[in-house]
C-alpha cells in the first residue's frame, strides 16, 4: 500500500532535498510538500495523510501546532524537523505529542525514508495499542455496569478473602457502603462463607464454579439474614481472584417455612383424622366386647332368679363364679380401657430415671411368680451394666404383663424365662415361654387392641394387655417384637434405647 506523506517546509532548498531523497521509494510512498501551515491545512481537510513531516519554524505558525488542532484522538502522527540549536523547540514539541524529531543535516534528510517508514511502523503499534486499549475500557466498562446493576450482591476478592470489589446490590444487602468494606476480609460479611472459601482445594478451585450454598449474612448494623452464596474462582495475570454471588434468601425461607408449616397442619389434621377414626372404631370395639360378659351375666343372674331354688348347690355356685368372672373381666377391661385411652389422650407421661436393673426385675419376677402362683419364672442377666434409664412404673406394667400371658398361655408348666441385655445403647428384655404359641396368622394382629388369636379362646383375656404393652414400649421410643411357634412357644423382645452415660 502506498503511503501519503505530507511535508510541511518553508526552506526551498530543504524541500528539494526531501523530495529528492523519497524520489526512488515512490512505490511506497507518495509526497506532497507544502511551505505554509495554511497550505497544510487545506491538504488534510481534503484527505489525511498516513504521516507528516514538518518543519517546526513556518512563516504563518509552528508546525506543531497541526498536532494540536486534531481532533479528540491524534488521526496522524507528526515527526517534526528542526536546525541546529532549536532542540529546545523540538523537546517542547515531543511533549506536546509529536511522535519523533530529526535534526535537519543532509544527511538525515536523505534517510527520510528510512525514518518514515520507522515512524508508520511505530504508529501503527500506537494505533494498535490504542485501540485494544479503547476496547479494554469499553468491556471494562460494560463489565462493570453489568456487576454493578446485577440483582444479587456481588464481591470480587483475593484468595486470601480480601475484598476487591462490591456493587450496589450487595451494599443494601448488608448496609454497608463501599468504602467500608474495600480491603476488608469477607468474613465481615458472611464469616463461614468465608471458611469455605479458604478450605477450597487449590487444585480444583480455578476456574471452578462451586454452586449456591447457604450461609448466614451480617449486616452492619448486626442483624442477620439468610443468604445464598455460589462462589466462583478466576485466574487473571497469574492472581486467583474469588468471585461471590450472593443472593438474600430471607423471601424464599419464610415461603420454605410456610409451606412446611402447612405441611404440619396438615399431618396435624390427618393424625387428628385417625384418632378420631380410631376412637370410633375403638369405641365399637369395647360395645361389642362388653356384650359377652354382659350377656354371661344377665343370663346367669336369670337363670337363678328364675329357677335358682331348682338348681343343685353346684349348680348355683357355677353361675355365681359365672357372674363373678364376668364382672371381673369387665373390670379388667375397663381398667385397660381407661389405661389405653389415657395414652390415647398423651395423659401418660414417660418419665425415665437411672434404675438397677437387677434389682427392679427379680422384684417383678417376685412379684409375677406371687400373683400367678408358680415358681416357673426364671431371671437371665447378661447386663453390661447395672444401671438402666426407663420409666420404673410403664416398665413394670410392660413386663408384668408379658410375663402374666406367658404364664398363661404355657398351661403345661413350661418354663418362663426373662432374660435382659443391657449396654450403654440399649437395654433389652426378651420374655420367653414354650408354650402354646401364636398361629401364623394373628402375630401381625395381636398388637391390637381386643385381638385375641383363635387359639387362645380358653383362657381368660380382654386382648388389651399388648395394646398397652406397646403404648408403653414407644413412649420410651422402643420397639417391641414377637417370635412364635405354634405349640412350641413364643418370645417378646423389647428393646428401650438408652442414652450414652449415668449423667445423660
Ligand atoms: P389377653 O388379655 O387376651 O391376654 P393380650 O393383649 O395380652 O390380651 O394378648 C393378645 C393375644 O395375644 C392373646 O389373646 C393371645 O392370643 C396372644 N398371646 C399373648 N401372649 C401370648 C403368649 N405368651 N403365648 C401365646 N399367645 C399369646
Amino acid at each position: 500500500m502506498i503511503q501519503h506523506i505530507l511535508v510541511v517546509e518553508d526552506d526551498a532548498t530543504h524541500a528539494e532535498l526531501i523530495h529528492r531523497a523519497f524520489a526512488d521509494d515512490s512505490e511506497k510512498f507518495t509526497v506532497e510538500i507544502v511551505n505554509t501551515l495554511t497550505d497544510a491545512r487545506q491538504r488534510i481537510e481534503s484527505g489525511t495523510p498516513e504521516l507528516a513531516l514538518v518543519d517546526i519554524v513556518l512563516p504563518d505558525g509552528k508546525g506543531i501546532d497541526l498536532l494540536t488542532e486534531q481532533e479528540d484522538e491524534v488521526a496522524f502522527p507528526i515527526v517534526v524537523m528542526t536546525s541546529h540549536g532549536d532542540e529546545q523547540m523540538a523537546v517542547d514539541a515531543m511533549k506536546g505529542g509529536a511522535l519523533d524529531y530529526i535534526v535537519k543535516t543532509p544527511a538525515t534528510l536523505i534517510d527520510l525514508p528510512h525514518i518514515a517508514a520507522r515512524a508508520l511502523r511505530e504508529w501503527q503499534h500506537i494505533v494498535a495499542r490504542r485501540h485494544a486499549e479503547a476496547q479494554f475500557r469499553r468491556s471494562n466498562a460494560e463489565l462493570r455496569a453489568f456487576v454493578e446493576t446485577a440483582a444479587q450482591g456481588v464481591v470480587a476478592m483475593d484468595r486470601a478473602g480480601t475484598i476487591l470489589l462490591v456493587n450496589h446490590q450487595l451494599e443494601i444487602q448488608f448496609g454497608y457502603h463501599r468504602d467500608d468494606l474495600i480491603d476488608k476480609p469477607f468474613a465481615l460479611l458472611a464469616p463461614k462463607a468465608a471458611q469455605a472459601i479458604q478450605h477450597m482445594s487449590p487444585s480444583t478451585e480455578v476456574d471452578t464454579y462451586a454452586p449456591g450454598k447457604e450461609y448466614v449474612g451480617l449486616r452492619q448494623d448486626g442483624s442477620k439474614f439468610p443468604i445464598e452464596v455460589a462462589i466462583s474462582f478466576s485466574e487473571t495475570e497469574g492472581n486467583t481472584r474469588v468471585l461471590a454471588l450472593i443472593t438474600d434468601i430471607t423471601e424464599r425461607k419464610r415461603q420454605e417455612e410456610e409451606a412446611l408449616a402447612f405441611q404440619r397442619m396438615q399431618l396435624e389434621l390427618e393424625r387428628e383424622r385417625e384418632l378420631n377414626q380410631h376412637k370410633n372404631h375403638f369405641l365399637s370395639m369395647i360395645s361389642h366386647e362388653f356384650r359377652t360378659p354382659l350377656a354371661i351375666i344377665l343370663s346367669s343372674s336369670d337363670i337363678l332368679r328364675k329357677y335358682g331354688e331348682r338348681l343343685s348347690p353346684d349348680g348355683r355356685e357355677d353361675h355365681f363364679s359365672k357372674i363373678t368372672r364376668g364382672v371381673r373381666r369387665l373390670e379388667e377391661m375397663i381398667n385397660d380401657i381407661l389405661l389405653l385411652s389415657r395414652v390415647d389422650m398423651r395423659r401418660i407421661e414417660c418419665n425415665p430415671q437411672w434404675h438397677n436393673l437387677m434389682h427392679f426385675c427379680s422384684n417383678l419376677v417376685d412379684e409375677v411368680s406371687r400373683a400367678t402362683q408358680t415358681e416357673r419364672i426364671e431371671l437371665k442377666p447378661e447386663t453390661e451394666r447395672d444401671t438402666a434409664y426407663f420409666d420404673a412404673l410403664l416398665l413394670e406394667h410392660i413386663l408384668v404383663n408379658l410375663l402374666t400371658n406367658a404364664v398363661k398361655y404355657s398351661p403345661d408348666e413350661g418354663i418362663v424365662v426373662l432374660s435382659i441385655a443391657n449396654n450403654e445403647h440399649e437395654c433389652i428384655f426378651v420374655v420367653s415361654d414354650q408354650g402354646i404359641g401364636i398361629p401364623d396368622e394373628d402375630q401381625s394382629r395381636i398388637f391390637e387392641p381386643f385381638h385375641r388369636a383363635s387359639n387362645s379362646e380358653m383362657m381368660n383375656g380382654t386382648g388389651l394387655g399388648l395394646a398397652i404393652v406397646k403404648e408403653f414400649t414407644y413412649l420410651h421410643n422402643g420397639t417391641v417384637s414377637v417370635q412364635s411357634r405354634l405349640g412350641q412357644g413364643t418370645s417378646f423382645t423389647v428393646t428401650i434405647p438408652q442414652p450414652g452415660s449415668d449423667d445423660a
